[in-house]
Formats: structure tokens, sequence, C-alpha cells
């Protein structure tokens, strides 16, 4: 209860602090090379990051006092804590972050609350985050229907709870999908306490975009020693590994509709398929589901019930590589706002030679089947 406390009675202070810094917003770092106006496609955003002000600030605090058990949560926070107008920008869905899309040729942000989320607190007040940013977000998509879409946040420390919010949030908030900010205080989702989320998330045929965080206590140590936490390297080491537990672990199986979206160009599963194939006949299983082995082999799982988006990745020889092994009816793009707020990407990404067929489908209408806009 702790957590909660210090979220209600930092509010008033990050509204002030954000008052007195969030006006002058720089354009992305190469605005020069601005992307064209009318493609002929256009351009949604599927991991596109908020958070209200004072979670940003409950953070920031609890990374201060460090009395909280995750090094990687603490490094990495001390370390944005520093960075007003990141902070800002993250936590304005309004008019600033449309002018920062105008900018940068984004037509529509998909947004999901940013990484950790609520899962970093205890059960009741996760839960009760979830419903507030929720509701908060969904107030935004209102007013801006042609511009935002969202993820419902969802809070896996209480199972059932998070199932009732989903469903909340996509039937009443209209909500698009579903944002897991990768392991729950230290869990995966390959336990199958957390299965009945699947469950409800297949049933209601929207995806589940697991996003990166910093690697748990458990893992932490050798990549806090080093800087390496954060985006540079611990975020898709954490993911993709959590990707694979759960593609190992029978879920698929158990619900072979299941649809997950990994950033980052997948996490790097893809680059790693063939081995993954090969080496998975031999390697202790990690099975969660009473059977005695997987029906499928990991590439095939990886090109059913994966989908891959570009965030972080405006790189022709990668996006060329994805479309290529997962199919390019399974890669989407993704500018990862704010954290990587670059009109010179998107010009990039716009270049990769591709068909236009295969461009629209990438930037466009691959998003709007996945999740179903
Ligand atoms: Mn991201």
């Amino acid at each position: 209860m702790r957590t909660r406390r210090l979220f209600l009675k930092e509010a008033a202070a990050v509204s002030a602090a954000l008052a007195t810094g969030g006006t002058a917003f720089a354009s992305p770092s190469t605005a020069g090379d601005a992307p064209s106006t009318a493609p002929g496609y256009k351009r949604i955003a599927t991991e596109e990051a908020w958070a209200p002000a004072e979670l940003l600030t409950t953070y920031r605090k609890l990374a201060a006092e460090k009395s909280f058990d995750d090094p990687g949560f603490i490094a990495m926070w001390s370390r944005l804590g520093s960075r007003p107008e990141l902070l800002a920008r993250l936590a304005d869905i309004g008019e600033r972050r449309i002018a920062d899309m105008d900018a940068t040729g984004i037509d529509m942000q998909i947004l999901s609350l940013t990484s950790p989320g609520v899962q970093i607190f205890d059960a009741a007040t996760a839960n009760s985050l979830a419903t507030t940013t929720n509701d908060q977000v969904a107030e935004a998509v209102r007013k801006y229907p042609s511009r935002f879409t969202a993820l419902a946040a969802a809070a896996p420390q209480d199972p059932k709870a998070a199932v009732k919010e989903i469903e909340r949030a996509i039937h009443k908030l209209g909500m698009k999908g579903v944002i897991i900010n990768s392991h729950t205080r230290g869990e995966f989702l390959d336990d199958p306490k957390f299965w009945e989320i699947f469950e409800a998330v297949e049933a209601l045929k929207v995806p589940i975009y697991l996003h990166p965080q910093t690697p748990p206590p458990a893992m932490i140590g050798p990549y806090v020693e080093r800087g390496l936490e954060g985006a540079l390297w611990g975020f898709e080491a954490e993911t993709g590994l959590h990707g694979l537990a759960i593609l190992r672990s029978g879920a698929l199986d158990r619900f072979p509709g299941l649809q997950l979206v990994l950033g980052h160009g997948g996490e790097a599963l893809p680059f790693w398929l063939f081995r993954l194939d090969y080496m998975n006949r031999s390697a202790r299983p990690n099975l969660r589901n009473g059977a005695t082995k997987l029906n499928k082999k990991p590439s095939e799982y990886m090109k059913e019930n994966f989908y891959v988006t570009t965030s972080g990745m405006a790189w022709a020889p990668v996006i060329t590589f994805l479309q290529s092994v997962m199919g390019v009816d399974r890669v989407l793009y993704a500018m990862d706002y704010p954290y990587e707020f670059e009109g010179s990407e998107v010009t990039a990404t716009d270049n990769v030679h591709m068909s236009h067929t295969d461009k629209k489908k990438l930037f466009q209408t691959n998003a709007e089947k996945v999740f179903g806009l």
C-alpha cells in the first residue's frame, strides 16, 4: 500500500514540474530528413508509450529511494528521471503528441502504458492503476479517434482481476489489445497460474503486446553491472527469453488462437529460428500444459502465433529479413515514441525496398487486421 500512497501524494507535484518544462518541444533529432506526406498508405505506429505524470513521478520516487528490490527498475528510472522532456512527452496524450506525430508523418499511434506499467506494484494497487490508466487513455482516444487507439493495461499479479479489467477495456472502452510489460515481479506468463489471461484474450480475439522491461532481479546482475539493463541489451534479452518461455510452455497448444506481438524485430527470436528448431529437439522441455511434447516446431509457433514490429529497428536488412522469415503479413511498423523519436527513421523505413503492397501491409493494413482497427 505504500506505493499507492506515494502515487496519490505526488500527483500535484509532478503536474507542477511538467508545467515548468513542458512547452518547448525539440524537433526530432533529424527533422531535416522529414518523411513524405502522401506515401500512399497510412502510417500506424504500434508500440507507442505513454504514462500519466503522477505514475512517472512514482517511478522516479521509488528509484530514488532504492526501497524497491528491483535493480533494473532503479537503474532505469534513475536515468530517465533526468530527462524532463522525455517524461513530458510520455505524459502527453493530446495536442503535443499529435504535433510530434504530424512532424514525423505518423497518422495513428497505438498507445500503451509504458514499461513497467502496473506490474511492479502489489496486486490491489496494480489493478486499481490499470483501471485508472485505461480510463485515462480511453478518454484521449475518444477525443482523437482518428489519431489514437490503445491497448489495455492489466495486472497479472491477480489473474482474475486482470481478466475482468481486460474484458471491460475491450468491450466498454473499445481497446484493441493488451499490453504486458514482460515480467511481473520476476514471473513470466509461461506459468499456468496466468493462463486464464491467455484464455480470455484468445476468446476476445485480441493480441497481447509483450513489451520489454528491465531483467528481473534473478537475471539482472551481469547486465546492471555493465550498464546493459535497459534498451541497449537487457530489454531484448529479457523479453526474448519471456517470448521463448511462453512458446516452449505448451500454452500455444492449449490456446492455438492466441496472438502475441513482440517489438524490436521480435526481440531477436526470428534471427535464431533455425537454431531454435534444431536445438529444441534435444533441449530439456519447459512444458507446463500437461502434454509430453510440443505440437509444433518453434519456427511454426513464431509464424502462427507471433507478430513482430519494427520498433527501434529502422534498418533495411532487418526489416527485409523479418518479412522473409516471418512472412509479410506478420511484420508491423512501430516507432517506439517517445523513447525513439526520429523522423529520419520513418523515412528510412519508407525507403526499404519492397512492393507498394507489402509496404502498405507493413505500415497500415497488418496493424488494422491484427488490432481490428
Ligand atoms: Mn517500447
